[in-house]
């Protein structure tokens, strides 16, 4: 426990969002310790750095002296680890939510619990369950790893029965391990996520929704307020709230959802601050990153509504131009400081503007520029609606 005037936020893991939670932590006198497995990590160069391993109780043991509450960047965390620390020191969201979340067929089973549908699925342990899991679900479907999966990874999509051989030549592997789950391949009509933050105090507020288009399974870009959701807001925010009471649940968490004519199903719970609240930075009142410090330290929530429209565009691979960018009115830049890698979130940009069709103006202008017309046409397209 620290012992200064300013208190000091643990944070396991160091990527972009242990980056972005360590800047909107330092305004409010709020110092920062990351943990990461990688001197690499990106948070560091903006946060002091532990490097461990998630197994190094020495290490752990030292950073839970230092630190008055510890968080996550990341969900994959052994489940060992942070009960080990929960045990010393304050730690939020608590490890039963982690441990949920990590676990595609607890979540979906908790989703049901708590009143929201998703698509139908099976769990799969063996070559013959895909088969019967394939004649229950029918095809299209999705086969997913129960854990460890993100950004489209741990996924292999089936378009008929036939390809449940390659399907586990590409998952089978991870079944003892991680156990798969079989997913109905829902056609929704828009992919939607509910960002929600609930205070030690059981305070609980979500921003207006997000729409979110992904290519390849990670988010390319995201609009908010999504367009047309008003009559959707009520609804996602009253089960996102019984999900995090269900869970007493503390801090900022993203619940995405497909949205099918007047459906919403559950398609995941991510628990902690996420890709598609990125816009939040600029476009809020007040950050998710900026919530969840002062949730989990039990300061007192910001309101979470929208200063007016904007998009985000996610940067994978590689960086685009940053000076069309920074030249652009009202457009943000943000360089996570990691190395170019094909498929790595490496940065994003987030436009903000008064109203649409101003936004649509600076958006397609932006795209243009920069040749990424066709990566914002759908965004482009929903403001024209
Ligand atoms: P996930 O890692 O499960 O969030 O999946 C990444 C993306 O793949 C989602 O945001 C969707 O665009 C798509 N996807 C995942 N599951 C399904 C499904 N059952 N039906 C249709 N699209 C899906």
């Amino acid at each position: 426990m620290s012992t200064d005037r300013q208190p000091v936020l643990g944070i396991l893991g160091g990527g972009q969002l242990a980056r972005m939670l360590a800047l909107a932590a330092a305004p409010l006198g709020v110092n920062t310790l990351v943990v990461d497995t990688s001197a690499e990590a990106c948070a560091g160069q903006v946060a002091p750095l532990l490097v461990a391993n998630w197994t190094d109780y020495e290490a752990l043991q030292r950073f839970a002296e230092k630190v008055d509450v510890v968080t996550f960047d990341f969900e994959n965390v052994p489940a060992e680890t942070a009960h080990w620390l929960a045990e010393r020191v304050k730690v939020f969201p608590a490890p039963r939510a982690l441990a949920v979340a990590q676990d595609r067929l607890a979540e979906k089973n908790l989703f049901h619990e708590c009143g929201l549908q998703t698509p139908a699925f099976v769990a799969v342990d063996t070559r013959e369950e895909l088969d019967q899991a394939i004649a229950a679900i029918g095809v299209p479907a999705i086969l997913k790893t129960r854990r460890l999966g993100y950004d489209g990874k741990g996924q292999f999509r089936l378009a008929q029965p036939a390809d449940a051989d390659a399907a586990w030549a590409a998952l089978g592997t991870q079944a003892a391990a991680h156990g798969l789950v079989l997913e109905a391949f829902v056609s929704f009509d828009r992919e939607l996520s509910v960002l929600a933050v609930r205070g030690r105090d059981g305070d609980f507020r979500t921003w207006p929704l997000t729409g979110n288009w992904h290519t390849d399974g990670v988010l390319a870009m995201s609009l908010a307020p999504a367009p047309d959701s008003e009559s959707l807001q009520g609804r996602a925010a009253a089960l996102a709230r019984t999900l995090a009471e269900h869970l007493d649940y503390v801090g900022v968490f993203a619940l995405e959802l497909f949205v099918k004519g007047d459906e919403l199903l559950g398609n995941e719970m991510a628990p902690r601050v996420h890709n598609s609240g990125h816009w939040t930075i600029e476009g809020a009142r007040t950050s998710q990153f900026e919530n969840h410090v002062r949730a989990v330290l039990g300061l007192p929530l910001g309101d979470t509504g929208a200063r007016g429209p904007s998009a985000m565009f996610n940067w994978i691979g590689e960086l685009p131009d940053r000076a069309a960018v920074l030249a652009a009115t009202d457009a943000h830049w943000h360089d996570y400081g990691k190395a170019s890698r094909p498929g790595r979130k490496v940065g994003h940009a987030t436009i903000c503007a008064s109203d649409t069709v101003v936004l649509h103006e600076r958006l397609a202008a932006l795209a243009a520029t920069l040749g990424r017309t066709p990566q914002a046409q759908p965004v482009l397209a929903a403001l024209k609606d």
